[in-house]
């Protein structure tokens, strides 16, 4: 490294040290987008602005904006003819997510509630993890690596007789983007039901395995808790092309169609997909281990936020081989999920439901690691002004009970026939 670099890599960590972000006076700006040619005009500012949601003809995007930049998105909506389509849903994230969010996080500690009813650190995500394989025998961890900051990656492996790798095995990853914190809560609550809450799951550890991980970027999701709440990358600086910045979007850094739609060359994007394919500690630590495990038959990447369930492609929008098994499957596994709490997603390619987007880990599962039957969750809530990436913490335990319910049905499904 050279010495000017060094100073850069030096700035870059000392500016961690600051105090945390309020979020005073940023905005969620939604958008209706009525037609293609719309559509594109927006896709011309989601490198440059933090799409939350995917633009689709016909349906609302929602864009987080610094007061800095309230300006500038305005006379770029102007310029595009969208400012009559465009409505402000959060007026300060300050406060009507983040207080409301630790507000609630406050009257949980007060009265003790129950662990769903809460979302969790890193700290106290290990400790669960750790109190897990102290208390059930065929629960084990697995370190799988560590991360650019020297966290490490634990799998919670939960296997028949407490023996892994002779069944077929469910694999399911959570938080690999760092904000997205209720998808955690739906990893943790499938453990425990695999372990203390098994009783009322008959069937789902014989003749079946599961590798639970969470949160799938460590090093974002501390900072998410220190430093920046909606932080969504890895916190990996690059040096590289036209800026500098620190992160990669994990979920563009896989090597399935990398560097195509849906992704940026600019480190400072939020859709940056790194400067080559498994750049990232931690998307190098899980493609390494999943082609390692051939017993892997199923791969979850679970997010938030929009209420979709999608399967390959989300690089071309060609039809993956396996489309009318795995929409069937989808299809299926939904009447369960809906039946829980009467939550309706959207069952589809990602390309087609949520946006096109390459490099992202289902696409790699599937085509990459041969795992057929691969999906990709948008979990709740089902918009920004329902939470976006912080509903309010009484979400998580109906969002992971509908999950789970889904995945009841395609873990049965793939012990009796697998693909
Ligand atoms: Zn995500």
């Amino acid at each position: 490294m050279s010495p000017s670099k060094f100073v850069v890599f030096f700035a870059i960590f000392a500016s961690s040290a600051f105090a945390k972000k309020t979020y005073e006076g940023y905005q969620v700006w939604s958008v209706f987008v009525a037609s293609e040619a719309e559509a594109h005009s927006l896709e011309e500012l989601a490198s440059s602005f933090d799409f939350w949601t995917g633009i689709r003809v016909g349906r609302d995007v929602d864009i987080f904006v610094s007061p800095e930049r309230i300006s500038s998105l305005r006379s770029k909506l102007e310029a595009a003819g969208l400012e009559k389509a465009a409505r402000v849903v959060v007026k300060n994230a300050r406060t009507e997510l983040l207080e409301r969010e630790a507000e609630r996080l406050k009257r949980h500690v007060e009265r003790q509630g129950g662990f769903f009813e809460t979302y969790h650190d890193y700290d106290e995500i290990q400790q669960f993890l750790d109190e897990t394989v102290a208390n059930y025998s065929t629960a084990e961890l697995e370190t799988i690596g560590q991360t650019f900051l020297g966290r490490d990656m634990r799998l919670l492996k939960i296997c028949e007789n407490g023996v892994c790798g002779n069944n077929p095995t469910m694999f399911i990853q959570c938080n690999i983007h760092a904000r997205e914190w209720i998808t955690s809560g739906a990893c943790l609550f499938m453990i425990n039901e695999l372990t203390a809450n098994l009783a009322a799951n008959p069937g789902m550890n014989s003749g079946l395995d599961w590798y639970i991980l969470t949160p799938a970027n460590p090093d974002g999701y501390v900072f998410t808790w220190t430093d920046e709440r909606f932080w969504r990358m890895t916190r990996q600086p690059h040096i590289e092309g036209v800026g500098i910045c620190v992160g990669v979007d994990p979920n563009r850094n896989f090597g399935a169609g990398f560097g195509g739609v849906g992704t940026s060359t600019d480190p400072c994007s939020l859709v940056n997909h790194g400067p080559e394919a498994f750049s990232e500690f931690n998307t190098r630590n899980i493609r390494d281990f999943v082609l390692n495990h051939n017993e892997i038959v199923y791969y979850q990447d679970l997010h938030a936020y929009g209420l979709m369930a999608m399967y390959p492609y989300g690089y071309t929008p060609t039809d993956c081989a396996d489309k009318t098994y795995l929409q069937d499957l989808c299809d299926e596994a939904h009447v369960a999920l809906n039946a829980v709490h009467n939550m309706t997603y959207e069952c589809g390619s990602i390309y087609d439901v949520v946006y096109p987007a390459a490099g992202v880990a289902c696409d790699w599962a599937y085509e990459g690691a041969g795992i057929v039957t691969s999906f990709t969750f948008e979990s709740r809530p089902a918009s920004a002004a329902e939470g976006g990436f912080a509903p309010p913490a009484s979400e998580i335990l109906p969002n992971a009970q509908e999950i789970w319910a889904w995945h009841k049905v395609v873990a049965e499904r793939l012990k009796m026939s697998p693909p």
